[in-house]
């Protein structure tokens, strides 16, 4: 840990971390549903959504990376324990129960909107606080609307052909 870099971040720095860990938890989670997602689902399109959900995964992945880096310029240690990870989670995790391709991209999009809505409150918890953070924060929304978009527009293409296929 830097100590300049810790004393410039106008905030209680142990809450920080604390909200970070359970970021942390939330992209860990959110890379196994993508990633277990991608292995079950059935359907049509289904190679299509595959390539997304795996694309996905590892974006959450690298999410978690990006959330321990700072959690340790900050001086903390990201969550150790995996059984930490439905504690803290802000987001939850959906079990693919139900591989059909359409249940699993709504799960996914449900979980991206709680991601867009959980980032976007720490962009406003950091602003003028911790610049740093902010900025890491703000990459990861923008991954995170991106990937509602790429889920609701395949779910969309995939309504179309359900239609289709039920008019003729
Ligand atoms: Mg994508
Ligand atoms: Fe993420
Ligand atoms: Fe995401």
């Amino acid at each position: 840990m830097g100590t300049k870099g810790i004393a410039i971040v106008d905030m209680d720095v142990k809450k920080l971390i604390g909200v970070l860990n359970k970021a942390f938890s939330d992209e860990w989670l959110a890379y196994y549903q993508y990633w277990i997602g991608a292995k079950v689902v059935k359907g049509p399109m289904k190679e299509a959504v595959i390539a997304e959900l795996i694309q996905h995964s590892a974006d959450e992945l690298r999410h978690a990376d990006m959330l321990a880096m700072r959690i340790i310029q900050l001086g903390g240690t990201p969550v150790t324990e995996p059984k930490e990870w439905y504690k803290l989670t802000n987001c939850g995790y959906d079990a693919p129960a139900d591989p059909f391709v359409k249940a699993i991209l709504a799960q996914n999009i449900k979980g991206e909107q709680c991601a867009i809505m959980t980032y976007k409150k720490l962009l406003n918890y950091t602003l003028n606080k911790d610049p740093v953070t902010y900025n890491v924060v703000l990459q990861i929304l923008q991954d995170e609307v991106e990937h509602e978009e790429d889920l609701q527009a395949e779910m969309e293409d995939l309504q179309t052909l359900l239609k289709s296929a039920k008019g003729r």
